[in-house]
């Protein structure tokens, strides 16, 4: 299962942790200021996921690494085009000669396009850019795969899907057979589509097919993190192709629907707008996020009253 949990207090930019259960590894959306985030938790984080580096989203990296420094892991940090650049300079911009060069490993996936991802790795004491190669997928460990479409805020934002992995059941029940290998086998083959793999039990050979009906596909969890694009067309075509169907997303909603002339000049969106494409994308819930600073906590009502509206209307 992977959790969500808003790391910000209400007035404070958005930083999201997400957790799996049963796994010490955290990741991190966005790093705005974080009251709630601690410094265990950051320790604990082992990627961390930029959507973009308006100041309210990377204010707080510098906060972040303070904490990462010295623990001699590899962080992986993903982001929009040049976020190789931005994290070089912050990391340049401080003294670095006492630290151990094993400190730290940074290796950032900078996001060109969805089949494009460059690779650089950052050490210190230096933090010089080493591009280390270019791959097709983002980022995928033993815990979750992680999807994303680039949307359009008068900058790249990206929008990240964490994908937990698909689980396979297998009915003892069922089966009538003696436990064994045969069923590792047996999951094996149903893994990787492979039908005519021949498992042998009990002396007996079958085709894996034949034995497909004692398993059961576990779809993994999905869960989307959304945030500042402009509620607009393009975007929504990419939204629907990455999130459709997720079982839990958050999304912007940075301006109430009477204000919704600021979402437009400034590429973010509203609640209505949020709601409604969270509805069309037929998720199972959502969950409104990052609210303008200068609004109150009616206003935060407004807004969730009138993202639910559309996101449940009929
Ligand atoms: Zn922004
Ligand atoms: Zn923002």
């Amino acid at each position: 299962m992977i959790q969500a949990e808003i790391k910000s207090l209400l007035r404070e930019d958005i930083s999201i942790l997400i957790k799996i259960t049963n796994s010490a590894k955290h990741y991190l959306c966005d790093c705005g200021e974080a009251s709630l985030l601690t410094v265990k938790e950051i320790q604990s984080v082992s990627a961390v996921f930029i959507s973009h580096t308006h100041i309210d989203h990377f204010s707080n990296f510098d906060g972040i690494f303070r904490h990462q420094i010295g623990s001699g892991e590899k962080v992986v940090i993903c982001g929009p085009k040049n976020i190789h650049h931005q994290i070089e300079a912050r990391l340049k911009s401080y003294t670095w000669n006492l630290i151990d060069e094993k400190a730290i490993e940074y290796e950032i996936r900078e996001i060109i396009s969805p089949e494009e991802i460059n690779v650089y790795m950052l050490r210190p004491p230096y933090w010089n850019l080493e591009l280390v190669k270019t791959q097709n997928f983002l980022f995928e460990d033993d815990q979750v795969k992680v999807d994303f479409a680039i949307l359009d805020h008068k900058t790249a934002s990206i929008a990240y899907l964490f994908k937990e992995k698909d689980s396979v059941t297998f009915h003892e029940e069922a089966s009538g057979f003696r436990k064994g290998r045969w069923i590792s086998e047996l999951k094996t083959a149903f893994e990787k589509g492979d039908s005519d793999k021949e498992i042998e039990m009990e002396g007996t050979v079958y085709k894996a097919a034949d034995l497909f009906h004692l398993l059961t596909l576990n779809p993994g969890y999905k869960l989307g993190v959304i945030m500042d694009h402009a509620a607009k067309e393009e975007n929504y075509e990419k939204i629907k192709t990455v999130f459709n169907k997720a079982d839990l997303i958050y999304i912007e909603s940075f301006y109430k629907d009477s204000d919704q002339e600021f979402a437009k000049i400034n590429y973010h969106s509203f609640a209505s707008a949020s709601g409604k494409i969270m509805k069309d994308c037929q998720v199972k819930e959502a969950i409104p996020i990052h609210f303008s600073r200068r609004y109150t906590e009616s206003d935060v009502i407004e807004i969730e009253t009138a993202f639910y509206k559309a996101f449940r209307e009929n």
